[in-house]
């Protein structure tokens, strides 16, 4: 698949066309951002780390029968994918107390709900991503009662999934963001990424963390905690 002109560039990826209108090469920089592009900074090494584990994590999706974008690893940095209209909806899923939740609600880091939540923000960087529930999403037409359906439950199959193969890894999944596109016919399939970027990993004995909030916290050994969570996915998988 011949990569041709670049499409797009994001925080963390570039997107290219390919000569099938329906596929897109996506590539995996090791530029790293937080708080809505304030800060910003280099993981090195995050590109290729992001985009194997976030290749891994939708095969084994894709078997547990969520749709996804993904169609091929190409090399390092680069993935063949399908191309999506992305629908402008951050869905967080969370299973534990943290960041922006804790926050928001005053809550300490660290309180394990019952039962997982749900939470949309409208993905719109003029706007800061602000937070919204599904009557809105109808409201400003971001996507259909069915679609939101759908995305919901795909959502916590994913984490239903992902929480138990991480359990296996010694790794606490606390909280994560998905992204879902639309297929030329309309069909919901996941896109974007599953990474240290987009999701919080905490050791299961230690408390330890093992992704992005290391940089967001200034918290030191980045790249450690990038490599290391990789290593438990390589591990077990
Ligand atoms: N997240 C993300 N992109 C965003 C906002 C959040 O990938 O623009 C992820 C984040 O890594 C975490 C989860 O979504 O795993 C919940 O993040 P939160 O709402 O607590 O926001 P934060 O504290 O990261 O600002």
């Amino acid at each position: 698949m011949t990569k041709k002109e670049q499409l797009y560039e994001g925080k963390a990826k570039k997107v290219f066309a390919t000569e099938n209108p329906e596929l897109l090469i996506v590539s995996y920089k090791d530029d790293a951002t937080a708080f809505n592009g304030l800060k910003k900074g280099t993981i090195h090494g995050k590109g290729v780390i992001n985009n194997r584990m976030s290749n891994l994590l939708m095969r084994y999706l894709e078997k547990a029968g969520v749709p996804t974008h993904y169609v091929e690893e190409l090399n390092d940095r680069e993935t063949l994918v399908k191309r999506v209209s992305i629908v402008p909806l951050e869905v967080i899923v969370r299973n534990i107390a943290a960041g922006s939740f804790s926050k928001r609600y005053g809550v300490a880091e660290g309180v394990v709900f019952d039962t997982p939540t749900i939470e949309f923000s409208y993905k719109n960087d003029d706007l800061g991503d602000p937070l919204l529930n599904e009557y809105h999403a109808l409201a400003l037409k971001l996507a259909t009662k069915e679609e939101i359906e759908t995305i919901k439950k795909y959502a916590f199959t994913v984490n239903d999934r992902l929480k138990a193969f991480w359990a296996e890894c010694g790794v606490t999944l606390v909280d994560f963001k998905l992204e879902f596109g639309r297929l030329s016919d309309g069909t919901i399939v996941l896109a974007d990424e599953i990474s240290p970027d987009t999701c919080r990993f905490w050791d299961s004995k230690t408390g330890e963390k093992l992704d992005k909030d290391r940089f967001r916290r200034d918290m030191g050994g980045v790249e450690d905690a990038y490599a290391e969570i990789m290593k438990r996915l390589t591990q077990h998988i």
